[in-house]
């Protein structure tokens, strides 16, 4: 790409004062600059998100849902204005539809041990895809072996573009439930999930969405994609760790038993039985994580502040310029060119195994992950033990880029 169409596309999103919002982006690493290029494993949190965490310990902490103090009552209050603010977010129709979890991970365990304990039965069949991370693999093997559920992959092409007609191919009257990934984390394709809710749809078959990789680079609309569930993780969007988000739709969630029992989800407990809430809190045993769920719902106003057409532009702009800048380098190949993509980057190099890439980047000051990326079914389908991995975030610039390239490089003289 020229310069001149890099300024062309030079988005209105105001990089450097974001990046003065990330502290740890002026920490250097061995005393080089740091180009943090693994947001996609998690992100770098911003200074409002850290304030808005010490400022809830320090002034307004207190166990919710139960005190009659004051206290209690302001860190309720906090805590159920986040609920509203996913709700948002997603453009949920209702902050009941939001079940607070710990992670991605959680969300989906939650779905698979609640919703599909009750309604799957042996030879029932799930639908997934090639590119899920293993945790949209893993819950569904542990039905597999406690049910006898059948699981069937829907493939990508070489490129990684998913197809939709052979997914199509694969619904029939024993599907249940289709759970896809909303975008590759491995090798960053946009898969269509507009097009493959309508599919399952049409045969009456709900559809789970993880939305691990597209919550922090796309607007989400569960109302517009007609989800009936969709999740993602509170860290990969500059949020705290320790808390996911699990959507529902609510005649799906109030079908749903609880998958853990405690405090805070029964209704009346006595010695015999114990009766319980209404979703959400139905599926919140247990002291819910209270400061991370206020974080995150000042880590989604940050994010929604900065303009999702902005957002993306940068991406896609620092994709481009990536993709081409990597092209330059002898030996190197790019995993994964699907036509829609996020801004995620997997490749190889012919000269030096992708720890080895990891490691004389890290000298560098650049941060990429290299590894089978929890996706070890799709690295199967490349026929590949591991990839490296530059994935993009709102404080990124060509600065990172060319960084990472100068350090490939180097690579390339080393092992070359
Ligand atoms: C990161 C990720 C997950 C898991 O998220 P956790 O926070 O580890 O639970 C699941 N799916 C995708 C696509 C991811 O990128």
């Amino acid at each position: 790409m020229s310069a001149s169409t890099v300024a062309a596309m030079a988005p209105a999103l105001d990089v450097a004062k974001i990046r003065r919002d990330f502290p740890i982006l002026d920490r250097p690493v061995y005393d080089r600059r740091l180009a943090f290029l693994d947001s996609a494993a998690s992100a770098q949190k911003p200074r409002q998100v850290i304030d808005t965490i010490r400022q809830a310990m320090e002034e307004e902490y207190a166990n919710v849902h139960r005190g009659a103090y004051w206290l209690s009552q302001r860190a309720t209050d906090r805590f159920e204005t986040a609920r509203e603010t996913v709700a948002r977010f997603l453009n949920a129709p209702s902050s009941d539809e939001i079940v607070f979890t710990r992670n991605t991970t959680e969300a989906i365990n939650l779905v698979a041990a609640s919703w599909g304990r009750t309604f799957l039965k042996e030879g029932d069949e799930v639908v997934i895809s090639e590119i899920e991370h293993h945790a949209n693999i893993v819950p569904w093997h542990l039905l597999k072996r406690e049910k006898g559920i059948v699981l069937r992959v829907a493939p990508v092409d070489e490129a990684g573009n998913f197809l939709l007609d052979r997914f199509e191919d694969l619904l029939n009257d024993r599907t249940r439930l289709v759970a896809i990934t909303h975008v590759s984390n491995a090798i960053g394709t946009i898969v269509p999930v507009a097009e493959v809710i309508r599919a399952a749809h049409r045969r009456d078959v709900p559809v789970l969405v993880d939305g691990s990789q597209a919550a922090p680079h796309m607007r989400v609309d569960v109302q517009a994609l007609d989800a009936d569930f969709y999740v993602f993780t509170g860290h990969k969007v500059y949020g705290p760790t320790g808390i996911g988000v699990l959507y529902g739709r609510s005649e799906l969630l109030e079908s749903m038993p609880p998958y853990q029992g405690g405090g805070e989800m029964i209704q009346t407990v006595s010695y015999e039985e114990s009766t319980f809430k209404e979703p959400p809190f139905r599926f919140e045993a247990g002291t819910p994580a209270i400061v991370e769920a206020i974080g995150l719902g000042t880590a989604i106003d940050y994010l929604q502040a900065l303009g999702w057409e902005n957002v993306q532009a940068n991406e896609q702009m620092l994709l481009q310029y990536a993709t081409e800048r990597l092209r330059e380098i002898p030996g190197l190949r790019i995993v994964g060119t699907a036509r829609d993509k996020a801004a995620i980057l997997s490749f190889v190099m012919d000269c030096a195994h992708p720890h080895d890439i990891g490691t004389i980047l890290d000298r560098s000051g650049v941060a990429i992950r290299a590894g089978h990326h929890c996706a070890q079914p799709l690295m199967e389908r490349f026929e590949l033990p591991a990839t490296a991995r530059a994935s993009f975030g709102i404080y990124n610039t060509r600065d990172d880029v060319d960084q990472l390239t100068e350090a490939l490089l180097q690579v390339r003289e080393i092992f070359g």
